[in-house]
Parts: structure tokens; C-alpha cells; sequence
């Protein structure tokens, strides 16, 4: 598909059914309007609520964000270290997500964070981290605005009055969980209707100018509060929050009351959340583009059926030959290749760290799809803060994203990204959990199990590390059990999904 001039002729596919806004020149960022040309078509339209609140954001983004001059009276309040509702209408409000981990983990991160700003109405800043590229892979999403967090709020301890960004975690005074537990903020009467809350150890009780939220797995109890109404209300008085989050939250956003009803206008159909937000805010610059469409028109186009198979090993120990037969034993038992003696018209697209998982899915399976096994890289291990690296990372996820039918790795957010890009539900290859070492039990269940791998329960990302704390009751919950559209992973026996 070629676009010879500048001047396209955007049509509600390139919109991605009204998702996307046009306001953006097409070759600045191919990708926005070209991903309807590699992907086929959503069975899911977004919502005209969904598409009204994205213009909105746009708006408050434009109005807000770096170089405006709401930016700057916030950024010198901040500075000045006043805290205080914002009372003046103007006035504006922020959500710094700081960026760690994976590709995978910080496109889910910001994707939370972004439509926890949309319900909160706060613009949305990104610090993609000092470690890790993310600025120079993807395009603006929004209109006239940068999403990038400028350097003299991050990092730079010259200028900044946050500190060093990258240094927030569960111990930071002012994240939530602490000031909770010190006194400094305190809410009451959570669990009933007189809520009440407010900022005890700052001057007049007036809210800090900025606090720290740390939702990364493994966090607290008073850390998880931050899903409870009340303190979202305590929250919405700060003007800067900053969030350290790896995952995606957004199962816990719909489980938070004052965000429900919303949630129920922007999704009626709830296992779409990620589908829809991520295609919005998601599109890789022009050379990582290039890259995918090159790869795939040289070997994908043609193929009848595309295949992606993702293969992610978190325990070193595990052998390959384990990895290995596991995916052929979930591909032959669903029947998701051609059987010995047949061949068909698909093309296999395998993602892996490793070479070797291709070449030994290319002697088994490439006689008999005529349109080839191919890998696109072999990287060897996980790097960080290498550009190029992250870059084969994206074009890898949204190469898979193209495809018909994926086999993905459980627990992984690489494939929860292509698969939730694509549309659709993969068969997930069950792991062990990456956080334990591996034993000789894990060995033995990885080496007998039945069942290689589980489709999933809808295309939505998984939740690793949801609060089970009802913050009404006072009490955990089953949260399978909460609401009709929340189930368990099939990856993560902890974890929840929309579905
Ligand atoms: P997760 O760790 O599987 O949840 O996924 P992340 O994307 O958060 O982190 C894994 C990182 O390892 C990726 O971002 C890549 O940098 C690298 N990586 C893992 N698997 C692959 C792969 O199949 N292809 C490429 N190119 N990189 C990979």
C-alpha cells in the first residue's frame, strides 16, 4: 500500500473508527494511519464516549502540556513547593508515569496511566527513564503537544524539584502508602458515607504540591489504597502525582467506584480497554515502521494465514527442549499448524531471544507452510538503555500484532501487547512464575503438564498484581467473584482480566 502524496484522503478506516484524531500530517508518523493496512479490520468500534473523552484529553494536553503557559505556572508552583487544591479553573493538573522495565511493561504502564489522567482529567507526561528508549520509538499521540516529560521536571536535580525520578520507590516519604502511614495524610470513613480525609502534617492542612504513587508489583497494602473511591479523592487534590507502575491496572480502575460509571460509558465492551488505547496512543516513529512493513511485505504479505508464535523464557534453568515442546505439543493438540503430510499457504512468525526456537520450528513445520518459519531477530538477552534493541522489541510486537492466530508466552507483557494490538485471544503457553527460582518441582510440573497452553479468556492484558482489599467492606475479596466482566488470568493464578 503506497500513499504517493501528501495529501491523503483519511478515511474512517484510517481513524481506526473515529479513534484517531486527524489532525496529524500523514507522513510525520506513517504508522498512525497505515495500521489499518497490515491489521485486519476490529471487530470492536470504539465508543462515541470514548472518542469524545479522547478529543477532550487531546485538548487538555494541548492546553496544558509543556510550553504552554499553564505549564509553566504549574511547573514554578511546584518549584515553590506550594501545595494546595487548585482552586483557579485554569489551573492544571499532572500525571508524571515514571517508565521502568521491558518494552512491554512500560506500553502497559503508560496505557494505566493514561486513562487514569482521562478519568482524573490531569495531563499525562511520561519519563521514559533514564535506562530505557520509549521517546524515540513512538510518535506524539496527541495533537500540538508533547507527552514526553521535559528535562528540567526529570532527572536533572539542577533544575527539578521532584529529584531524580528514577529514584522513587516503596521507601519515598511522600509516596501514598508512607504518608498514610505516618499521619500525614489521613482519611476516614472509608467503608461508610461520611468519608472524610485530609493532609495533617502539611502547613494548614493544605495538599502537598505533589505525591509519589508506587503501583508496582510487590507494593502494599497502603500503597493499594489508591484503588479505594476515598482516596481517590484525597488524591484529586494534589496538583503533580507521580506513579511508578510496570503493569496494567486498568482491571483495578473499574473495581475503583468513582471511576465505574465512567468506565461503563467509555467501555461497553470492557475487554476492548486495551485493544482501543493502546491502538490510540501507540505508533511507532517512521524507521521502526519501516522496519515492520519491510519485514512484512518481504515475508508475510503473501501468506494465506500468518502465525505468530512468541516464545519468552524467564528461567534461565528451564531447557529449551522443554520450551520447545511445550509450543509443539499446544500446536498439534489445537491444531494450530498443518499435521505431518499437509501443507497450507501460512507463513510462521516466531519472536524469540534465542535463534534457536526458529530453526527448530523451520525443521519441523517448514515443509509444510509454503509461505515459510521466520524469526526477525535473535537478540540473545534482554538489554537496556539500547535503542536499537528496543526498537526490534516494537517492531517484533507489532509484527506478531499483525497476524492471524498467536501462540503466546503466559506472564509476558510483550505478548500481551501484540496480542491485545491484534485483537486477538492467543493460546497462552503456560510458565512458571519469573519471580521464583527454579526448582526441581517446577521442573517436574513444566515437564508433565497437560496442558501445554490455554486460550485466553479475552484479548485483554493481564493484571499482575491486583488489591484484593474492598475498600467499602474492610475486607479482601474474591474479585472473580466481584463483578461479571472480571476473571483470572489463565497465566497468572493471582492476576485479573476483563473480559
Ligand atoms: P516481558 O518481560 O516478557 O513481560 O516483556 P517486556 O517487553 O517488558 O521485556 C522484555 C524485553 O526483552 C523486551 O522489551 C525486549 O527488549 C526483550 N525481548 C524479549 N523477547 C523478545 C523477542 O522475542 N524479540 C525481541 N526483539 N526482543 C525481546
Amino acid at each position: 500500500l503506497f500513499f504517493r502524496d501528501a495529501q491523503v484522503n483519511l478515511t474512517a478506516d484510517h481513524l481506526l473508527d473515529g479513534l484517531l484524531t486527524a489532525d496529524f500530517s500523514y507522513r510525520s508518523c506513517r504508522s498512525r494511519y497505515e495500521f489499518t493496512a497490515y491489521h485486519q479490520k476490529s471487530s470492536h468500534k470504539p465508543s462515541p464516549y470514548l472518542i469524545a473523552k479522547l478529543r477532550k484529553q487531546e485538548a487538555l494536553q494541548k492546553r496544558c502540556g509543556p510550553g504552554t503557559a499553564a505549564y509553566k505556572k504549574a511547573l514554578r508552583r511546584l518549584e515553590s513547593g506550594s501545595g494546595g487544591a487548585a482552586t483557579d479553573i485554569d489551573e492544571c493538573r499532572y500525571l508524571v508515569n515514571i517508565s521502568f522495565r521491558g518494552l512491554g511493561n512500560r506500553m502497559l504502564a503508560v496505557t494505566s496511566a493514561f486513562l487514569y489522567a482521562v478519568l482524573t482529567e490531569r495531563v499525562l507526561l511520561v519519563h521514559w527513564g533514564n535506562n530505557g528508549g520509549g521517546a524515540g520509538l513512538f510518535c506524539e499521540p496527541f495533537p500540538s503537544a508533547t507527552w514526553t516529560l521535559p528535562r528540567t521536571a526529570a532527572g536533572n536535580k539542577r533544575y527539578s524539584p521532584l529529584g531524580n525520578l528514577d529514584e522513587y520507590n516503596e521507601g519515598s516519604e511522600k509516596s501514598l502508602g508512607n504518608m498514610l502511614q505516618s499521619g500525614g495524610a489521613v482519611v476516614s470513613g472509608a467503608s461508610g458515607r461520611n468519608v472524610s480525609w485530609s493532609w495533617a502534617s502539611s502547613p494548614r492542612r493544605r495538599p502537598p504540591a505533589y505525591v509519589y504513587l508506587h503501583l508496582a508489583g510487590g507494593y502494599g497494602f497502603h500503597d493499594k489504597l489508591f484503588f479505594c473511591g476515598a482516596h481517590q479523592r484525597l488524591l484529586g487534590e494534589v496538583p503533580w502525582l507521580l506513579m511508578r507502575t510496570d503493569g496494567y491496572f486498568v482491571p483495578g480502575l473499574f473495581l475503583t467506584p468513582p471511576f465505574a460509571g465512567e468506565l461503563d460509558a467509555m467501555f461497553p465492551e470492557k475487554d476492548a480497554a486495551f485493544h482501543h488505547l493502546g491502538r490510540y496512543l501507540f505508533h511507532p516513529s517512521n524507521a521502526v515502521w519501516r522496519a515492520v512493513t519491510r519485514y512484512h511485505r518481504s515475508n508475510l504479505a503473501g501468506a494465506g494465514r500468518r502465525v505468530g508464535v512468541q516464545i519468552r523464557v524467564f528461567q534461565e534453568k528451564q531447557p529449551p527442549q522443554q520450551v520447545l515442546d511445550q509450543l509443539l505439543s499446544c500446536v498439534r493438540r489445537d491444531k494450530l499448524l498443518p499435521p505431518e503430510n499437509e501443507t497450507t499457504n501460512d507463513a510462521v512468525l516466531v519472536t524469540s531471544l534465542s535463534s534457536w526456537y526458529g530453526e527448530r520450528i523451520r525443521a519441523e513445520y517448514g515443509g509444510r507452510v509454503a509461505g515459510g518459519v521466520h524469526q526477525p531477530s535473535h537478540e540473545g538477552e534482554q538489554r537496556w538503555g539500547d535503542a536499537a534493541h528496543d526498537a526490534r522489541a516494537l517492531a517484533e510486537m507489532y509484527l506478531l500484532s499483525t497476524c492471524d492466530l498467536l501462540v503466546t508466552t503466559g506472564f509476558s507483557t510483550f505478548g500481551y501487547v501484540a496480542g491485545g494490538l491484534a485483537g486477538l485471544r492467543p493460546w497462552v503457553m503456560a510458565r512458571p512464575s519469573p519471580w521464583e527460582e527454579w526448582t526441581e518441582a517446577q521442573a517436574k510440573a513444566a515437564a508433565t503438564s497437560e496442558t501445554p497452553c490455554r486460550r485466553a479468556v479475552s484479548i485483554e492484558p493481564c493484571f499482575h498484581s491486583p488489591s484484593y482489599y474492598d475498600c467499602a467492606a474492610g475486607k479482601d475479596v474474591e474479585l472473580d467473584k466481584v463483578r461479571p466482566y472480571i476473571r483470572r488470568c489463565v497465566d497468572v493464578s493471582w492476576g485479573i482480566q476483563l473480559k
